[in-house]
């Protein structure tokens, strides 16, 4: 049911705290957003629950298991960047065709990943040519790559195409319509209220409200 759990979270970067004591659950079929301005300590949160770095303190369960002791379950999770960095000089397609040797998936769910991110006619230019809409709708695609039960996104950022925004925004609830769990941040709060089922607004490495996307519309 809870597909992430994490409990009194806290870190710090040499004698500055990022989090201080932050606990967060993400449903499945459910699309859950962390809220917060910049340095907020976000980002933090979201590599401390893939297992990418140690907190201080608490603990952190994904798809029940220990990301620090068990590192298989990152081929369950796609992942999504901040500002995605992918090799200017190859196409969408042989992104996708790359990732998918690392991970051991079968190139034949390619040509489907670029349906579902709307790619397919910009498949085969160089990623030198995307726009930021285009390059995180690859990274999306990549993400997706072997059906992961998690989707994590840090700060997806559509650039300001509307038609792509709108686009991307109905991909991910069907992403999470589909039984998947989806954990997203963003500073965004128009954002978040368009797209998240439920809400944490962190600030200062603290959570300051937690909620359904109601609440929070009602509350701000
Ligand atoms: P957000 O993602 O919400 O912008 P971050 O988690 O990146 O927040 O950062 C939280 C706080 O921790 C910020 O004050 C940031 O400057 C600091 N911080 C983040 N990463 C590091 C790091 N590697 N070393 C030192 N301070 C860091
Ligand atoms: P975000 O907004 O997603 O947190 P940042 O721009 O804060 O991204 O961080 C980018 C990179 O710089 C990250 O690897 C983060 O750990 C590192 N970083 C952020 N703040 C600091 C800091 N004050 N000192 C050292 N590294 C930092």
């Amino acid at each position: 049911f809870y597909m992430i759990i994490a409990e009194g979270i806290r870190k710090k970067y040499g004698n500055k705290s990022a989090l201080n004591g932050v606990s967060l659950k993400a449903e499945k079929g459910k699309i859950t957003a962390i809220l917060g301005p910049n340095g907020a300590g976000k980002t933090t949160l979201i590599r401390i629950i893939l297992g990418l770095i140690f907190p201080d303190d608490g603990e952190v369960r994904i798809l029940d298991e220990d990301p620090f002791k068990d590192k298989s379950i990152f081929k369950k999770i796609g992942y999504i960047q901040e500002l995605p960095n992918l090799p200017p000089f190859l196409t969408g397609r042989e992104v996708l065709e790359f990732s998918a040797k690392i991970k051991g998936v079968d190139k034949s769910e390619i040509p489907k990943l670029l349906e579902m991110v709307g790619m397919t006619e910009n498949a085969d230019k160089k990623i030198a040519k995307y726009s930021k809409g285009m390059i995180q709708r690859i990274a999306i695609a990549e993400a997706m790559l072997g059906n992961p039960e998690v989707l994590i996104m840090d700060e997806p950022n559509m650039g300001t195409d509307p038609v792509l925004i709108t686009n991307f925004r109905n991909m991910v609830k069907n992403i999470a319509k589909d039984g998947r769990t989806v954990l997203m941040t963003s500073h965004e709060m128009e954002d978040v209220k368009k797209i998240a089922d439920k809400v944490y607004f962190i600030f200062k490495g603290s959570v300051y409200f937690e909620g359904t996307v109601e609440d929070l519309i009602k509350r701000f």
